[in-house]
């Protein structure tokens, strides 16, 4: 069935067809074409994510015992939230690195006018009687070496027979480290969208910071600011308020939830890469020295945070950075992924990085712009050996009344996105089985699987007929029950219909008052997952499903 099989493409069109279909996502001003990147989440779109945020801020602030040691960790910690501006003063971009560094290459099609992620584009050589060319594609995975024989065959003019005859030079190898390496000149390159090669212009740096400008009289340098690219950086601007204000103590977490804005070149994959996207993010101040045991710490309990809100364990993989992949602050950095449907078979998409920062980011503000050099993080200068970029100057060192040391915590940073969550949520989710209809006969179904956390209905009430005093029991039941926990009244169509449409919006549960309820004040109990009809009186229902959701 296709739900086993985890990466296709049509399955990922189903998916976003019923996300349109039911109100989940929306592309943003559709009606006027819409917006790459953007997107809006409909009615039951945005209960899921408030569900989905809500169950991240209970799980790692709110619902936090700091007075336990939870499992794994190397002692009690507090947590701490905060809510800061979209827009900061420009100098915090300046010295976190995001201003210099937070850039992709980009390329342009001088033909098609498209653009691309360099890094994005691979392509191999191609010849036919005579006439060579690197074939490019922006496709990756299992679709990119397929494109990449379509473009040969249309440019060489072959007809589909004639495809055996193109000589081909290697594999696929990325356009980038060709070009690096001398292999590949961009005027032998054939772009992805182009007819003749040559059409690609030499990379450039792209800074992924959405710029605006700040005030009236905007014009000079001095307005000029960024819409946060990551919400990170307002928790370190208030790392002091926080200690000063709210008697938290080393080892403490500051948590946010917010938007960011990245340029992204090519936004694409749904709402995975998106130029407006929400992340959910943790700075977990520590003692250096403690600092690899909180990593791990962090690494697990996000990594089952997951698994426990019922993502497939087999497409979910935990993967630590190589050296080489590591950020030039990083001690140490973790990838949760998850094999979304869009991906070629055995590729992962980024949810999460769990990074062990050091003390790079208080560093940063303290001192000015820091730059790894012979291992040890320095203060960047320019020609003139000033700063490149002058810190705040301010203290952000952390006073330990029971060792009276002085010192610079460590921080351990999960970050979360959680439009990709709910996108991975959602994929995960997305069931298409066979079940009973009235008469006994197979009816095929779509259903979402969502965890009852999630869930943007927990409940739907339905009485079997719209007479015989079921609608008014069922109108009472609905009232009690909504009281506490979202859910529905729904009288319109078939049963069978109701439980379709109840199925589809991931909705866990339906409680069906019909003719024995009047007699004997039970209800049917159909469970989603399991189609489980069981009769349950009336009066406990409340109580039981509250409980179900604990
Ligand atoms: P990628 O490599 O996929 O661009 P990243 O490594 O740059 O991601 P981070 O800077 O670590 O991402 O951001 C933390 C989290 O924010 C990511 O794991 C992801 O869930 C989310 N995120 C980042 N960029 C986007 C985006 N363009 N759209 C949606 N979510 C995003």
């Amino acid at each position: 069935m296709s739900q086993d099989k985890p990466n296709d493409q049509s399955r990922m069109d189903r998916i976003v067809s019923l996300a349109k279909r039911r109100g989940f996502i929306f592309q943003s001003s559709e009606i006027y074409g819409g917006l790459n990147g953007f997107w809006d989440y409909g009615p039951l779109g945005t209960a899921l994510k408030r569900n989905l945020k809500e169950s991240w801020w209970h799980d790692m602030v709110a619902g936090h015992d700091e007075l336990a040691t939870p499992p794994g960790a190397p002692t009690p910690y507090e947590m701490t939230g905060l809510d800061c501006t979209i827009i900061m003063h420009p100098q915090v971009w300046k010295c976190s690195g995001h201003f210099d560094l937070f850039h992709d290459w980009l390329v342009d099609c001088r033909e098609s006018k498209r653009r691309y992620r360099y890094d994005h584009l691979q392509g191999r050589w191609a010849a036919h009687r005579g006439k060579r060319v690197f074939v490019v594609t922006d496709q990756s995975g299992e679709d990119a070496g397929p494109h990449t024989v379509t473009r040969a065959q249309k440019f060489f003019g072959l007809r589909a027979k004639q495809v055996e005859e193109i000589e081909w030079e290697g594999g696929l190898v990325p356009l980038a480290t060709s070009v690096a390496a001398g292999a590949v000149a961009l005027a032998e390159a054939l772009g992805p969208d182009a007819a003749a090669p040559g059409t690609l212009t030499e990379p450039r740096e792209f800074n992924l910071m959405f710029e605006t400008r700040i005030g009236a009289l905007a014009g000079g340098d001095d307005d000029r600011a960024f819409l946060r690219p990551e919400t990170a950086q307002g928790i370190f601007m208030n790392f002091k308020n926080v200690l000063d204000t709210s008697r938290v103590s080393v080892p403490f977490g500051i948590a946010q939830i917010g938007k960011s804005f990245r340029n992204e070149i090519t936004p694409r994959n749904f709402t995975f890469r998106s130029r407006e996207f929400e992340q959910m993010e943790i700075e977990f101040f520590c003692r250096p020295a403690d600092s690899a045991a909180w990593y791990r710490y962090w690494r697990d309990r996000r990594w089952k945070w997951y698994l426990d809100l019922g993502l497939t364990p087999g497409k979910l993989q935990l993967r630590e950075h190589g050296a080489d992949e590591l950020s030039h602050y990083s001690v140490g950095t973790a990838d949760i992924e998850y094999a979304f449907p869009f991906l070629a078979a055995g590729e992962f998409g980024e949810l999460e990085g769990i990074a062990h920062r050091g003390d790079f980011d208080l560093r940063s503000h303290m001192e000015g712009k820091l730059v790894r050099r012979d291992g040890a993080l320095v203060l960047e200068t320019g020609p003139d050996g000033k700063p490149r970029h002058r810190g705040s100057g301010k203290d952000l060192s952390y006073f330990d009344d029971v060792t009276r040391e002085r010192f610079v915590p460590h921080v351990i940073e999960p970050s979360a996105g959680a439009d990709r969550a709910v996108l991975a949520f959602l994929c995960d989710a997305y069931h298409e089985d066979e079940v009973p209809d009235e008469e006994g006969k197979p009816r095929s179904r779509t259903v979402l699987k969502l965890h009852p956390r999630l869930a943007p209905l927990k409940a739907a009430i339905l009485p079997l007929v719209k007479k015989d005093g079921m609608p008014e029991v069922a109108v009472d039941l609905y009232r009690r029950l909504k009281a506490r926990m979202p859910c529905m009244y729904d009288e319109k169509g078939s049963v069978g219909r109701r439980y379709a449409r109840q199925d589809e919006a991931g909705t866990p549960w339906c409680l069906t008052v019909d003719g024995q309820t009047l007699a004997d004040k039970t209800v049917t109990l159909r469970d989603r997952d399991s189609l489980a009809q069981t009769r349950v009186p009336i009066d406990e229902i409340p109580d039981l499903l509250t409980g179900r959701l604990r």
